[in-house]
């Protein structure tokens, strides 16, 4: 059944093919994007601006700066911590941890859906082969869904389709939606190109390979 969904977008490969996946299912989407003051804010904000344009979708960005200050010594929101190179390990993927991300940026996509009517939120979380983020978790997405059933006086969804799927499934169903992955933004290291070495653009490497897609992504090194 058509449904008015907003998708947490950050214009980075999984929520941009999640974007183009609920469009593709006959949602009215909407897109909202955060700035939360991450290093990679410049490059994610202007790849997340220009696929919504080019797909004449609505999409908001919230300016939450200020939490920055909340979000303790990782290397997304704090300038004093440096993105790790190399694979995700535990104790450097434990630097790269926005605390309690999803959960904030799905109470506003929430609160936005329950302004306009809308009827579900979606988020790009994912499993597979890599290590998941705590709230990337499908016992994170069903608590979440079942919040947003009790949180406004018409039950909302949230929407978390990809939470089985690994990072190449992604790509594949990327590859079948159209979805223009060479102007999607990954990287966490906040430079103008992929720097090709931090654990986000290793992953995101790793999938094109086992997707055996061709990948698009320049990248430094
Ligand atoms: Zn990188």
């Amino acid at each position: 059944m058509p449904q008015r969904t907003i998708v947490v977008f950050s214009g980075g490969l999984d929520s941009t093919t999640l974007l183009y996946h609920q469009r593709a299912a006959g949602d009215e989407v909407r897109a909202l994007s955060v700035d939360y003051g991450h290093r990679h804010r410049a490059a994610e904000l202007a790849a997340a601006r220009a696929i919504a344009a080019d797909l004449g979708v609505e999409h908001r960005v919230l300016d939450l700066r200020s939490l920055a200050g909340f979000f303790g010594a990782n290397s997304l929101t704090d300038a004093t911590v440096e993105v790790p190179d190399g694979a995700y390990s535990p104790a450097t993927m434990a630097l790269t941890v926005v605390p309690n991300r999803n959960m904030v940026l799905l109470a506003v996509a929430l609160a936005w859906a329950s302004a306009e009517g809308g009827d579900a939120v979606a988020f790009g979380a994912h499993g597979g082969a890599y290590t998941p983020y705590p709230d990337c978790r499908p016992e994170f997405a069903a608590a979440m869904h079942a919040a947003a059933m009790a949180c406004d006086a018409r039950p909302l969804a949230v929407l978390a389709p990809f939470v089985a799927w690994s990072k190449a499934d992604i790509v594949r169903r990327a590859v079948a939606l159209g979805v223009p992955l060479g102007t999607t933004w990954s990287c966490y290291a906040g430079g103008d190109i992929h720097c090709g070495r931090c654990g986000t653009c290793l992953d995101r490497r790793a999938a094109f390979a086992e997707a055996g897609v061709p990948d698009p992504t320049g990248y430094v090194t």
